[in-house]
């Protein structure tokens, strides 16, 4: 059994490294690559991607799997070795359900889709697009079909994001978060709006930069197994434990850009770096979840980012590095505009209240399509009048409108919104129980202490790396599952503090 065992080990680590390698390519396109090089590095990933898939769907490792189940039978349920089959054999049966020649098929649509998308966007260009989102929903409902047996056809997309989630859970969860999200944001838009001139100033890149990941090492991010380079739209990605990388983006007109992306990556950083080293190579060595991994980004970025204690440390200090910019700024001043809440156009630029609406109106979306419910052809309507009725606000364009996320451009309708919601109730969830464990957490903040903090999370969370699933490992950090409770407790501290909630 252990030489079965290591065989498929060692298999899996083959995949791996295809794996790795291709994504250092993506993150090399994503830095530094000039554009010259985009045709030849889009054939150079499929090909990476398709050895991937090849050697992972290899009948070899479905023998392996099935002379290796009595071993896993007789190993614990948490033990390293029947979670790696667990999770294996998951993933595995997924795999072979999807011919190869569907997702070869999908790569080079959504390849074309996105070129489409990148003209049709600044172009205001809705029609553009639309044939090819039409493709998107009927390819979206094919994957979902080779999963039979779903309660939702959202389900299988889901799962593929948000193991053990499903479409249901999350409408109940969302309808729960809405009820009490909508009149906070009632009551904190009919007030004045919070001036946020401070952070519209020149500040040069360099010393945002800077400061920014001077933060990210304090949090815990580890430089040894990390760096920092420049991109248009900010992500973490790893290639090994030892190598997990963070990339950010500045605008020299606004402080807010550069400063809350990077503390964002470092989060996702701090997960994926906080794994058990043993697990190297291995399908267990990565967040477990697309929520869960959000919660970490949230948690950092906003939590403890966005905390009035964080500030009080840093604020001197960030004052100390643009002196003339914000010299004469009181720290209150500052904290407000960092924390304005506006009903905005942009998902991505949206604050922490209104932030989960934006999720909400696309994942209806997403469910309406799927089920056929709505055409794509009435989407970008649709989209005005939910949002008018959502934000009070209508969009001038579809460019900022239905055009303005890339994921259904680049990928499948269903199954990748959720998570960004998922994660801001999590990282509250998991928040507060850290909290409860060491109720000096928030005075170490003040003092711009985060190893409290930080060593809890890798003791209850990051070390397990996958694991768990997302449910079981909420549980079982937290003593529940996932709840709204300590979220809007969050947020009605925070907020409560800062406007007058009952008008
Ligand atoms: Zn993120």
């Amino acid at each position: 059994m252990e030489t079965k065992f290591q065989e498929l080990k060692n298999r899996l680590l083959e995949v791996n490294n295809i794996s790795s390698a291709g994504g250092l390519l993506y993150w090399d396109q994503s830095t530094y690559m000039p554009a010259g090089g985009a045709a030849a590095r889009a054939r150079q990933t499929a090909t990476l991607r398709r050895l991937a898939h090849e050697k992972f769907t290899d009948p070899a490792i479905g023998r392996l799997l099935d002379a290796l189940a009595p071993y896993e039978k007789s190993l614990a349920y948490d033990s390293d070795e029947a979670s790696l089959l667990r999770i294996v054999r998951r993933d595995y049966e997924d795999a072979i359900k999807v011919p190869a020649e569907f997702t070869a098929e999908v790569v080079n649509h959504t390849s074309e889709s996105y070129q489409v998308w990148t003209e049709a966007r600044p172009a205001n260009d809705f029609e553009r697009v639309r044939p090819y989102l039409e493709k998107t929903l009927e390819y979206s409902r094919q994957a979902a079909n080779f999963f039979p047996g779903y309660d939702h056809i959202a389900d299988p997309l889901i799962d593929s994001s948000d193991y053990g989630m499903k479409a249901t859970d999350v409408k109940r969860v969302f309808a729960e978060l809405r009820q009490e999200l909508v009149p906070i944001v009632s009551a904190i838009t009919s007030q004045e709006p919070a001036d946020d001139s401070c952070l519209h100033q020149y500040f040069p890149e360099e010393k945002q930069l800077a400061f920014g990941l001077e933060v990210a090492q304090q949090f815990g991010y580890d430089m040894n197994r990390g760096r920092q380079d420049k991109t248009h739209h900010p992500f973490m990605t790893k290639f090994s434990l030892g190598d997990v990388r963070i990339t950010t983006r500045a605008k020299e007109d606004f402080l807010g850009d550069a400063l809350f992306s990077t503390l964002h990556e470092t989060g996702h950083a701090l997960y994926e770096q906080g794994i058990r080293m043993d697990l190297e190579g291995t399908p267990l060595a990565g967040g477990t979840s697309s929520g869960v991994h959000e919660s970490q980004s949230r948690l950092w970025e906003n939590i403890v980012g966005r905390s009035r204690g964080f500030w009080h440390h840093y604020y001197p200090k960030l004052q100390s590095v643009f002196p003339e910019q914000l010299g004469d700024v009181p720290l209150d001043t500052f904290y407000r505009a960092i924390n304005k809440v506006k009903r905005s156009l942009i998902r991505t630029d949206a604050d922490e209240v209104t932030y989960n609406l934006h999720v909400m109106l696309r994942f209806d979306f997403e469910l309406a399509l799927l089920e056929g419910e709505l055409e794509i052809r009435d989407l970008p309507n649709a989209w005005r009048e939910r949002f008018e009725a959502d934000f009070g606000i209508v969009p001038p364009d579809d460019k900022d409108g239905v055009l303005q996320d890339v994921h259904w451009y680049f990928g499948f309708i269903g199954g990748s919104f959720q998570g960004y919601t998922l994660g801001n109730i999590l990282g509250a969830q998991f928040f507060s129980t850290a909290v409860k464990a060491h109720p000096q957490i928030p005075s170490d903040i003040e003092n711009g202490k985060f190893h409290t903090l930080h060593d809890w999370l890798k003791e209850n969370l990051y070390q397990y790396g996958s694991k768990y699933t997302a449910p079981e490992i909420v549980e079982q950090a937290t003593g529940t599952p996932l709840s709204i409770e300590p979220y809007m407790a969050y947020l009605r501290t925070k907020y409560g503090e800062l406007y007058d909630l009952e008008s």
